[in-house]
């Protein structure tokens, strides 16, 4: 699939557990380390309970529903010379994860055409310098 290949913009010390869990085919996210609430994006300060309060990365499911999604038919990166359009982007909703949706790229739709409330599944694409937290058709 013919990705533009460059490290995230955001890929700073503060999000290096989410990288390197999907790096390793697993899926984590920040959460407040007094109250569990879930914290995505993570921030330097956990914004719920303030003080004393840290940053847990916690192993959550690698399956959830599509929230929305869009088809992208045209691309808009400059490096893009080569087109991969199109393609769809969708925000998830992982199970038993309430707060946090994922923005993340559909894959391996084949036969099937997205839809709200789609279930899917964690699907990683390894890129050269990091892996891509892509999501697939839970049953293809
Ligand atoms: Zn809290």
């Amino acid at each position: 699939m013919g990705l533009p290949d460059f490290p995230p913009r955001f890929d700073t010390d503060l999000l290096r557990p989410f990288w390197d869990a999907v790096a390793e085919g697993d899926f984590r996210l920040p959460s407040c380390s007094i109250c569990g609430r879930w914290q995505w994006y993570p921030f330097e300060t956990v914004r719920c309970c303030h003080q004393n309060a840290g940053l847990e990365w916690k192993r959550v499911p690698k399956t959830g529903t599509v929230f929305t999604f869009a088809s992208v038919e045209r691309c808009f990166l400059p490096a893009s010379t080569e087109s991969i359009a199109p393609y769809v982007v969708a925000l998830v909703e992982l199970d038993d994860t309430p707060g946090p949706r994922i923005v993340t790229l559909l894959t391996n739709l084949n036969n099937h055409e997205p839809q709200i409330g789609m279930r899917v599944r964690l699907s990683p694409i390894p890129m050269l310098t990091h892996t891509l937290p892509a999501f697939e058709p839970e049953n293809p």
